[in-house]
Formats: C-alpha cells, structure tokens, sequence
C-alpha cells in the first residue's frame, strides 16, 4: 500500500470536530433530547437475506486464507517483471476460471523491471560491524567497490538544508522516527533526491515502520529528474539508534555502502480481470481489487495478496450462492502497484471510454486484518447509501464509514471518471510492523479476521451492484 493510510491521523481529528459540531448544533437547535434513530431506507430490507447468507458462506471456513496461503507459498514475493509475479497471474486465471467467473482474462501492461541484486552496508568506522540494511526500490546501485563515506545524522529536511555546507561528499542518514506512514514516508520517497541536491553520494534512512525486530522496511523512492541519482537504503531502528549513539558521542561514523540495484527494460505484464455479469444493466461495473504484485521481500501476504483475495471472494461467493446482481462485478488484480503504478495507470486509458459507467471502485490495500468498514469518498447521498448497506455489517463489527476513501489502483481511474472510491479499512495495528519487510507472510492474518474482511467487501460490492437505483 501507498499513502492511503498517512492520511488516518487527519481524517479522524477532523470527524471528531466535525461530530462536536454536530453535537453543539443539535443541542442548540433540539435541545438535550437525544435524536430519533432514523429509520432504515425500505430498499435495505430485500438485502439483509442476501447479506446474511454472504457471510455465512464466507465465515464457515478458511477459504479465503488457504488461497492466500496457497498463492504465497506457492510463489513467495511477486515483484514485477519476476517469473514470479507471472507464474501467480496465470495461477489466478486458472483459479478464476474454477471458480466459475466470467469474461475471465488478462490485459497487457509494459512495466519496470528494477533487480535489487546483492547488497549490504557496514560500518567502517569507529569500529567495523555489519548493518542490517534492504535498497530502496527503483534506487540505482553503488559502483562495485562500493561508495564508503562520512555520515551525517539529520531529522529533517530542514535541518538538511541548514547543514547545506556539510553535504557534499557524504552519506546522509535521515533517523525519523516513525509516527504515522505519512508523516514518515516522504524521507524515503524524497529523501534521496533532497541529499543528493546538495551533493550527497548515498542516503540512507531510518526504515518507515515502528521498532521491530532488526527487519528492515523497503519502498519505493522516487527521484528528481535534475539531479544524480544516488543510491538509497533503509536500516533497522535498532542500527538507526546506534549510529544515532556514535553520533551523541561525537564519533566520526564512516560507512560503506555497496549496491548491485539496477533497472533493466520495461517487461510485458497484465492486470487480472474477472466479471460476473450484471443481470439487468451489465455495462454498469462495480470493481473491486488489488494488487498481485509485491516487493522482493517477504511473501507479500498483507500487500497486497490478502486484499486480492478478499475482493475476488465476492465474485467467488455470488457465484457459489446463485447471486447474480443486476449490475456487473468486476475484479481487477492489478500489476506494478509497489513500483510504478503502470497497472493502474493502464487500467485508466484501457478503459477510458467506459470510466463513467463504473458505479464505485474498492480496493482492498491496507492490510486483512479484523474489518472495521469502509473508507468512502464520493457524494453525500451515496455516503448515505453506503452507511446505510453497512449497517448489514454490523455482526461481523465492518460496519463503520470513514471520510475518505480509494487506493492506489483506482485512484487514476476514479478521478478520471469521477467515480465513487472505496477502501477496505481494517484494523491496522500489526500492519506496519511487517509492511515492506521479510515478515510479511501469511501465518501474521488471522483467517475469521481474513473472512470477515472478505464477507464485508462481499455484501458491500453485491448490495451496490444490485441496487434499483444507480449508487451517485
Ligand atoms: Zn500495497
């Protein structure tokens, strides 16, 4: 997942003043009386049988965590352009096709092929000693012998840019200490181009996640176009606090770096699509999905294999309980989510011509642990509907709404369209301990919390597809 999440921290503080305010109005206005309950929309009602019997197919077992167990297991980390990512892709096909979907197929996207190769980075002085260190993905590579270099240890771009002077010729270590995934992320993403502005010749940062076990996090960087490209990589929180010590000390911390990372040509990949065809207006879509892609390392259960399979469950699920909406439900596995976004970017001109008919895009990117609801973000009277179908979540505890809503993969072809964007939220507690890291493997989701998940997107994505009004 991407920046989705950074974003928590805002959302809730301005529901909270939002729902103050609200308060204060209604006691102005009504007086201390509590507000009446509003009643259920009349059309709620002919879903709560189908809502049900979603769940209850889905919660029985640990389908949907065997097939993620499977898919990972079977294949491991899925980065792009890897044999692996297209062994998983024709996988999901014949899956997809078992499970009885329809129009099942894939659609072509050229993407990036970034190799990490080799690496590693040790301390040269004051003593020498190994850090537990992993490239930052799409960064380009040290020469063979490596680039050893004095290190500054900055906390923020500001203090960069006052330290200017100092720069050129060293490694800058940026040691932020992570708070919210937003907050932190941009030292990673920007951070590389930022040092290398005023001549650095590597960064390294502090991995954007919570003190772990010495795991360290990658993600991508993204580099300016009008400076060098130097090479960038995360280390533990434990080998950032110890330079942090060397450097309260007043230690001169020499570093060597050595990097093998380099991009090889753009390679053929696909998006995965599989429908159930709507009944009554089958050009009208309803797409869920995620991405099938991860990084290198780990085994990409939590991003995204576990959103994939939640989205896809809905169309596995209709089709196990004869439910055939009147809308179209489309799942979209996409591809290069991690490093590039090309899937999404494809998926956006591919289908430029019918962005309109889509009635709301889910993607599922945060993680599959236990399911809290949804993010939303789209029109006040679909906000109304959307609370509304989610109070058939209420068993399963998915029935909250939150202010905004989408994903990486949609996010292109949402705002092209001015489609209705939703995210699968969940609770997020473990995630970013294990995001981007070797730890992120499927024995970390708990398949009733991963059943929950994908009933919830199930009866979300069925209701919305087959409702007697258009959702907007
Ligand atoms: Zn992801």
């Amino acid at each position: 997942m991407k920046l989705r999440i950074a974003d928590f921290g805002l959302l809730i503080s301005a529901r909270a003043i939002r729902w103050t305010l609200f308060g204060a109005l209604l006691v102005t206005v009504v007086g201390p009386a509590r507000p009446r309950a509003q009643a259920p929309p009349t059309w709620l009602e002919q879903y709560r049988e189908p809502a049900r019997r979603l769940i209850a197919e889905e919660t029985k077992d640990a389908f949907a965590w065997r097939r993620l167990a499977a898919l990972t297991d079977t294949f491991g980390s899925r980065l792009t352009g890897t044999p692996q990512l297209d062994r998983a892709i024709a996988w999901a096909i014949a899956e997809m096709n078992r499970d009885g979907l329809e129009h099942v197929h894939t659609e072509k996207v050229m993407v990036p092929r970034w190799v990490r190769g080799t690496e590693s980075a040790e301390i040269v002085e004051p003593a020498q000693q190994p850090i537990v260190m992993v490239g930052l993905g799409n960064s380009v590579g040290t020469p063979a012998g490596g680039i050893q270099a004095e290190v500054v240890v900055l906390h923020s771009f500001e203090e960069l840019d006052a330290m200017a002077p100092q720069i050129r010729g060293r490694i800058v270590f940026f040691n932020v200490p992570f708070t919210a995934y937003g907050e932190t992320v941009r030292f990673r993403t920007l951070g590389p181009s930022r040092a290398s502005r005023l001549g650095a010749v590597a960064m390294l940062i502090r991995s954007v996640g919570p003190a772990g076990l010495r795991l360290p996090h990658t993600g991508a960087l993204t580099y300016a176009s009008d400076v060098p490209a130097i090479p960038a990589a995360a280390i533990t929180t434990e080998d950032a606090d110890r330079l942090q010590r060397m450097a309260d000390r007043g230690n001169r911390i020499v570093v060597r770096l050595k990097m093998e990372a380099h991009a090889d040509p753009d390679v053929e990949s696909a998006n995965v699509v599989g429908e159930i065809r709507g009944r009554e207006r089958p050009e009208e879509i309803v797409l869920v999905g995620g991405h099938l892609d991860s990084w290198d390392v780990g085994a990409g259960a939590s991003d995204d294999g576990g959103g994939c399979v939640v989205t896809w469950e809905a169309l596995r699920l209709m089709k196990a309980l004869n439910l055939r909406p009147r809308r179209t439900v489309r799942v979209v596995l996409f591809t290069n989510e991690e490093n590039g976004a090309r899937g999404a970017l494809a998926y956006r001109d591919q289908h430029r011509a019918e962005l309109s008919n889509h009635v709301v895009m889910l993607e599922s990117d945060g993680g599959v642990f236990r399911p809290l609801g949804f993010g939303f973000t789209g029109s006040d009277t679909a906000r109304q509907t959307v609370k509304s179908i989610a109070t058939l979540m209420r068993d399963i505890g998915a029935d909250s709404i939150a202010a905004a809503g989408g994903g990486a993969d949609i996010d292109p072809s949402a705002q092209a369209g001015h489609v209705p964007a939703m995210s699968l939220e969940v609770d997020i507690s473990k995630y970013f301990l294990i995001h981007h890291t070797q730890a992120d493997t499927v024995d970390k989701i708990d398949p009733q919390a991963m059943a929950r998940c994908a009933a919830a997107v199930a009866v979300m994505a069925y209701v919305i597809a087959d409702l007697p009004f258009r959702l907007q």
